[in-house]
């Protein structure tokens, strides 16, 4: 079957300038060669540090930013090249939930104005509305009278619970969820993303879900991709990602989550040195600056994407040799 989304060699730039309208001296390259595809249903988990292009991407999939170059089909259209009345209409199919909800709603407005601020967009009538709004809030777990009610009334688990019901009002087939649980605490946290999954399971959503959270990510992940420095680094099934992870980068992230069973610690992998500047990522393989496996081979060239099991892709010379370091062997444990 067609994949509902397949992103091919997405990149997206932004120049330096000097000065404001100043000659454009460099670049930095946010997301720089990203390609995947998403099923109809399924919940891709993007995951990396702060900077590594995670929102980037997601912003430029539904061309909250414009990409600088690449291709998105999504249902076979490439959307970089659709006028922008044509997006306009297919802008009802996909919806962004954001991570601060209290940012993303406008504070005069009520909690009934924002959910029907997207049918009032699309012209659906007044009556219809009413009806829909009611049945957004009461479906997101919030009652109907809360439509009068201003969003500094309500609670940032209700907050959110509020923007699902706002990016849910035009039955939307795909939702780029970015980092839509950090800023709640973590007892709301997962109230919401059960209440993602439920959702999903009821209108056969489809989600990319962006997250630095490796825990949350792999809560509600059918397929898991992680990006370091604007590149897609390793992406697999949750389950084989979080049991056999072949990048070292993603090892090192899966190795600071604290974990409880001591069968199944990991020893701690200390990455050393920052995230270099994404205007000038390092020769080769970007992350050997940081790599404690890495080799001459890594600084001169840079490594292909590979499958090294089925559906386990992985940008990594050194790939076989770094999954059996880290002691989880496949098969060996539950
Ligand atoms: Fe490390 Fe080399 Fe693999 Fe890059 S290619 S992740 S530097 S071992």
């Amino acid at each position: 079957a067609t994949p509902l989304l397949e992103v091919r060699d997405l990149k997206k730039y932004y120049p330096i300038r000097r000065g404001v309208f100043g000659r454009v001296e460099g670049f930095i390259r946010a997301v720089d060669g990203v390609s995947f595809t998403l099923h109809e249903g399924e919940t891709l988990g993007l995951v990396g540090e702060s900077g590594c292009g995670k929102t980037t991407t997601g912003r430029t999939i539904l061309r909250l930013q414009e990409p600088t170059a690449g291709q998105i089909l999504y249902r076979g259209q490439d959307l970089t090249r659709l006028p922008a009345a044509a997006m306009r209409r297919l802008r009802r199919e996909m919806q962004i939930i954001f991570q601060d909800p209290f940012g993303s709603l406008d504070p005069r407005m009520t909690a009934g104005q924002i959910v029907a601020e997207p049918l009032v967009v699309h012209g659906v009538p007044r009556r219809e509305r009413e009806r829909r709004v009611a049945e957004l809030l009461e479906r997101v777990g919030l009652s109907a009278r809360d439509a009068r009610r201003l969003p500094h009334e309500f609670s940032g688990g209700q907050r959110q619970r509020l923007s699902i019901a706002r990016a849910l009002a035009l039955n939307p087939r795909l939702v780029v969820c970015d980092e839509p649980v950090s800023a709640l605490d973590v007892s709301i946290q997962s109230q919401i993303l059960n209440l993602l999954m439920e959702l999903q399971r009821e209108f056969g959503l489809t989600y990319l879900f962006i997250a630095h959270d490796l825990n949350v990510v792999r809560h509600v992940s059918d397929r898991v991709g992680v990006m370091y420095l604007g590149r897609l680094v390793e992406l697999a099934g949750a389950d084989e990602l979080y049991s056999w992870p072949a990048h070292p980068y993603t090892q090192a992230l899966l190795s600071a989550i604290p974990e409880p069973d001591p069968e199944r610690r990991r020893e701690r992998i200390v990455l050393q040195g920052d995230v270099p500047s994404p205007a000038r990522p390092p020769s080769g393989c970007r992350f050997h600056t940081r790599c404690p496996l890495a080799q001459d081979r890594c600084r001169q060239e840079e490594p292909a994407w590979r499958a090294i099991r089925p559906g386990h892709w992985v940008a990594c010379h050194f790939a076989e040799e770094a999954m059996g370091r880290v002691g989880t062997v496949p098969g060996s444990k539950g």
